[in-house]
Parts: structure tokens; sequence; C-alpha cells
């Protein structure tokens, strides 16, 4: 399951940096994945809140952003957002998920998929304490 490697791979990212850091508490993290890494982020939250049980993440809130794919196109020779500026508005970015590789100039599919396939944590908030318990 793609989404459950996703989950677990973001949970130790962030426990590494917490641990680097002496943080003991993570209380947001916010992650941009490309369209084209065709993660499900209901799904992914989920398994994220199980992955965090017992990691200093376990309280934190996950805000998951989807960006864009690009694409080239083969027939008309267009490169950029795999969905227009349009749809991106219309789609509020959660249903992004479910563009396929579609040229949104000539809609062919003769495409080749030049990114979106990333996932980057962008930031994390934390929360410092002073006093040991
Ligand atoms: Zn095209």
């Amino acid at each position: 399951m793609h989404e459950l490697s996703t989950a677990v791979s973001i949970v130790e990212t962030v426990t590494r940096v917490a641990e680097a850091n002496n943080v003991k508490k993570i209380l947001e993290i916010n992650v941009e994945i490309g369209q084209f890494t065709f993660i499900n982020p209901e799904q992914l939250l989920f398994l994220f809140q199980i992955a965090a049980e017992k990691t200093p993440l376990s309280e934190s809130k996950l805000n998951i952003k989807i960006v864009p794919g690009k694409l080239h196109c083969q027939d008309c020779g267009y490169s950029g957002d795999a969905v227009s500026e349009e749809d991106q508005k219309k789609a509020h970015l959660l249903p992004l998920v479910g563009f396929t590789a579609r040229c949104p100039v000539c809609n062919s599919n003769n495409t080749d998929i030049i990114g979106g396939r990333e996932l980057n944590i962008k930031n994390i908030k934390a929360e410092v304490s002073e006093d040991n318990p």
C-alpha cells in the first residue's frame, strides 16, 4: 500500500528531525504531494495517525496539499501544469488526485509526466518545552 509507506516515511523523517533537535512534541506538519504520486489524502491521513502513535508526532496535525503535476504533450508541444489554472480553482486542490495525465490544452493522452511525483515536507511546527518531566 502506497499510502502506508508514505505515512511511515513522513513519521520516520519527522521523528529523526525531532530527536536531532531535542523536540518532544510535534504540533503540525505541512506536506506537499505531487498529483502524480496518486496518493489518496484521506487514506494517508488515516494511516499517518496510526503510524504516529507513540512517537513525538502522536498529537500532531498533518496538512496535505496536493500540487499539480507537470506534463509534456507529444501532440501539441505543451509543457506545464497538468491541470489548467481554471480547473485547479474548481477542484480546490484535493480532487486533483482524480485528474489523469491528459494535456489540458488539446486533451491528448500522448503525454510524458515531467513532474508531480514528489513528496516534500515543507515545514514542521513543534513545541519546545524547557521543563523536563
Ligand atoms: Zn497537447
